[in-house]
């Protein structure tokens, strides 16, 4: 990193990238979107393409409301994979090909003349939450981030600053071993929270009980020769209609995340334990099942139950997340 943060800029940019979006936001230094604009990725079209589209993004982000780079502290950026924020260099990620090795850091700094803070995305989404979303109405100080999407993402956030680890590989909640006995996870380990609560463990959870012929609504979405696959919305539908099967599905998903916060607690005991992602969206039937695991399971520390929350930043996650790492720099 050649520029240092700017602390007497007016504001600061938050860039949430992904294999199909780029998002970009600008706020003010309290976590407020001023703007906020996206762009398609085209991943697919290299490496060097995709950075020269992230700073199209923000570019595109500054002009719309007439601001310019010079105005921002900094621009932090969320990557769905490991950042080494020394080197500016990351690991690979399977929907942004070529990206293993590569730099994102110098190019952007070369661009925008503004200090370029990269992060995993899991990890800026703990810190936004803890900052600007679930955090200050419960007055959070140490919180643990859940994302539930493809796979099960994790964030730390220690007395208001984020848990990079010793090697930068953050905090993997999603790969906490909940069960040694359990199936392969796509990381090669087998019993991993996500192998249980990533979308192919709920899919499998929805097939054990539907294969068996029970009668479910579910059936009624993937009906033959509709050519719609089974999805994790649909058993939310499903649940919130009251189907047994789908209520069992979400039943069973949230009893591996409540094994896997009762090994946060224990680990960590934070103030705080928050869920996103879209899976999250599944509502009262999963985190119901969440906190009767915790209360059963949890009996060294008489740990609030009540304090697993969902996530409260909703799409902005990614781009409040990003920026609250500049914020705390
Ligand atoms: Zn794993």
């Amino acid at each position: 990193m050649k520029f240092a943060v700017d602390r007497s800029a007016p504001y600061v940019a938050g860039v949430d990238i992904g294999g199909t979006f780029i998002k970009v936001g600008i706020l003010s230094p309290d976590g407020f979107v001023v703007h906020r604009t996206q762009l398609e990725s085209q991943a697919d079209r290299g490496f060097a393409h995709f950075v020269t589209r992230i700073g199209d993004a923000l570019q595109q982000a500054l002009a719309e409301p007439g601001l310019s780079a010079a105005q921002l502290r900094g621009i932090g950026v969320g990557y769905p994979g490991t950042v080494y924020p020394d080197t500016g260099l990351i690991s690979g990620s399977p929907n942004i090909p070529g990206s293993q090795g590569s730099n994102l850091v110098t190019p952007l700094e070369e661009r925008f003349q503004r200090a370029v803070l990269p992060i995993n995305d899991a990890s800026a989404a703990a810190l936004g939450e803890c900052r600007f979303g679930a955090g200050p109405e419960h007055g959070a100080r140490d919180l643990a981030l859940f994302t539930l999407g493809t796979g099960v993402g994790g964030g730390v956030v220690l007395n208001h600053r984020l848990h990079y680890g010793a090697h930068h590989q953050g905090t993997e909640l999603g790969h906490m071993v909940v069960d040694p006995h359990g199936p392969q996870c796509g990381c090669g380990n087998f019993g991993c929270l996500e192998a249980f609560c990533g979308t192919a463990g709920i899919l499998r959870a929805a097939w054990k009980r539907l294969q068996t012929g029970r009668p479910s609504r579910l059936w009624d979405y993937i009906q033959p020769f509709s050519g719609r696959e089974l999805t994790p919305k649909m058993i939310s539908q499903a649940a919130a209609a009251g189907d047994a099967v789908a209520l069992e599905v979400w039943g069973e998903i949230g009893f591996w995340l409540g094994v896997g916060c009762v090994t946060v607690i224990n680990y960590q005991d934070p103030d705080l334990i928050v869920i996103g992602g879209q899976i999250a969206k599944a509502g009262p039937p999963l985190f119901d099942a969440i906190r009767q695991t915790v209360r059963a399971r949890q009996r060294l520390n008489p740990w609030p139950v009540d304090k697993i929350v969902p996530a409260k930043l909703g799409e902005d996650a990614g781009i409040v997340g990003a920026a609250a790492v500049v914020l705390s720099d």
